[in-house]
């Protein structure tokens, strides 16, 4: 079992558990210099003149998510990326030690961000609440916080004219923002797996990003005056709520990354709503309008996530529920049939005695009677069984009028041997006539077994076992009784005596009573126990008698 599990566990955690080929490694950095390269180049398109620089920088956010989910090894490919990017925009002018110092300062702030994500347990599914404010706080202040320093520090340090304070916060809100754009669809695109069946939401899906598409288009090209392109680009919120709620994670993450994506181009690039309060503020304004997009789109995924869980929480416990109670039915049914059994099952081995006892003795006449109890015995052994099966398969035993004393007559003939091994006298006490009762012939014979079997077992040791049996008609039921003379059931016992596995008796199973009433109770009647006042104890139950008996 484990090691069958073995290779699902790996591949589903974080790739560097196991040794990676170089072919990977070569492909992975490849990707993620490709990448931060790519992305920072479209970040200086928003350069402001002021500061001369980017007020979106996603490329820490891409460092982030790759040694996270990749691993330390992608660190050096990260250095390459930063070294590339520097070169690119500063060209030589950037003073070595700046550089370096640039350099270690975005490797210590995405290792701490990473090391973060992984210590708190991030899962890049994004279905707990708590993933939302990992990546926020870790992103947001290890590895924005660490990257932010980095870069106001290397502009400000060879330069009178900027502040390193007011240089940080435009740092920290361009990477957080980066992070904010990328992360999330990153994770959820290279993190996790599209859920089992994609193609359910496939229309929805691409509804959704066709809308939202369409709107930021429209709403970023300078198509529609700042009035309606201003209200339009809100537009993208109901959609990607949508998304959240219908649509895999990666879907929701898809589109806010589409949304910002042409919504900063199209600002950076002078278009849309947001220009016409300057670059730098549209930017700013922007990038909060879209930070709360992603926000939404993420606590909603997760809130999402969250009731998922719980609900198959409540599933799988509804189902454990199910499985317990059967296997309980099933102890019950098996405890129940030994229960049952045992009492023809005696019978007939003590008819194959007596029957091979008379064979030998040559009592012929006596023979046949006693081989006709074993076959009687045999033939309740399997009734009980198939009774049992139906019981199983839910099917109610069929029910047909009959007389009591037709019920009595095979009980005796069952118990005779037992009775006479333990001495014991068994009265009828029989009205004559007595009327019908409506019932499954088998189940009142075997509560009327359990009953004067118990009261049997109660007389043991006594010399004068006396039990009774006495049945009369009260209106419309029938009332029978069974009496002995034993020592009567102890008063704190008579609370639970009815209930299932209830025993005093060594090698007991505490079931026949509660077999008993509840057979009783099916037919319609009522199963009691008193003690009597002359000593012993007395069952009482009563059955409903036939319908054109009752006015009798
Ligand atoms: P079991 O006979 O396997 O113990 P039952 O459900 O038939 O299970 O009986 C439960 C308990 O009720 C018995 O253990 C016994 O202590 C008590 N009991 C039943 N019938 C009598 C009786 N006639 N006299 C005294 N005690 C009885």
């Amino acid at each position: 079992m484990t090691m069958a599990r073995l290779p699902l566990t790996r591949s589903a955690t974080h790739q560097d558990t196991s040794t990676p080929s170089w072919l990977w490694l070569a492909s992975h950095s490849m990707m993620l210099i490709t990448l931060y390269y790519a992305v920072g180049l479209w970040g200086f398109v928003f350069t402001p003149d002021a500061y001369g620089i980017p007020l979106v920088w996603p490329a820490t956010g891409i460092g982030l998510v790759f040694v996270y989910l990749y691993g330390y090894r992608l660190l050096p490919a990260l250095g390459i990326a930063v070294i590339l990017i520097i070169w690119q925009f500063t060209g030589t002018m950037m003073p070595w030690q700046e550089a370096v110092g640039v350099i270690v300062a975005t490797l210590a702030g995405v290792t701490l961000g990473a090391y973060g994500l992984r210590r708190f347990q991030f899962s890049p599914r994004f279905d707990r609440l708590r993933d939302v404010w990992l990546l926020l706080v870790i992103g947001g202040l290890a590895t924005s916080g660490v990257a932010a320093t980095a870069g106001a520090w290397g502009m400000t340090v060879s330069s009178d004219e900027l502040r390193f304070g007011e240089i940080w916060w435009v740092c920290w809100i361009a990477d957080l923002m980066g992070l904010l754009l990328v992360a999330p669809a990153l994770l959820t695109w290279l993190g996790t797996r599209l859920p089992p069946r994609p193609e359910q939401n496939l229309a929805a899906s691409s509804a959704l990003t066709l809308g939202v598409f369409v709107v930021a288009t429209v709403a970023y090209a300078d198509l529609l005056s700042t009035a309606l392109a201003m209200p339009l680009s809100y537009a993208v919120f109901p959609l990607v709520m949508l998304a959240a709620l219908r649509c895999p994670p990666q879907i929701t993450t898809g589109l806010t990354l589409i949304a910002g994506g042409i919504a900063l181009s199209g600002t950076g690039w002078g278009m849309g709503p947001f220009v016409q309060i300057g670059l730098e503020t549209s930017l700013l304004s922007l990038n909060a309008q879209l930070a709360l997009l992603v926000f939404t789109a993420l606590v909603l995924t997760a809130l999402r996530g969250e009731r998922e869980s719980a609900d198959a929480r409540a599933r799988q416990h509804l189902d454990e529920l199910a499985r317990a109670g059967r296997l309980s039915t099933l102890g019950e049914l098996s405890a129940g049939l030994a229960h049952e059994l045992n009492q023809p099952l005696c019978a007939l081995a003590s008819y194959a005695q007596a029957s091979k006892r008379l064979l030998q003795r040559q009592q012929l006449d006596d023979l046949k009677d006693a081989l006709e109890q074993l076959d009687a015995s045999a033939h309740r052994s399997a009734e009980t069984v198939r009774q049992m099966r139906a019981f199983a398969a839910g099917h109610t035993p069929e029910r047909r009028a009959v007389s009591f004393a037709e019920l009595v007559k095979p009980v005796r003939d069952l118990l005779r041997p037992e009775l006479r091994r333990g001495n014991v006298r068994l009265d009828l006490n029989l009205d004559d006539p007595l009327p019908n009762v409506v019932a499954a012939p088998i189940q009142i014979e075997q509560v009327l077994v359990n009953l004067l079997r118990n009261a049997m077992e109660a007389t043991e040791g006594r010399t004068d076992g006396h039990v009774r049996l006495s049945a009369e008609r009260k209106g419309a039921e029938l009332v029978v009784s069974v009496t002995d003379n034993g020592p009567g059931i102890p008063e704190q016992r008579l609370s639970n005596l009815f209930d299932p596995f209830a025993t005093w008796k060594s090698g007991g199973l505490g079931l026949g009573l509660s077999i008993s009433r509840s057979l009783i109770e099916a037919h319609g009647g009522h199963l009691h126990v008193r003690n009597r006042d002359e000593g012993g104890a007395e069952f009482l139950f009563t059955l409903p008698v036939e319908d054109h008996d009752a006015g009798a």
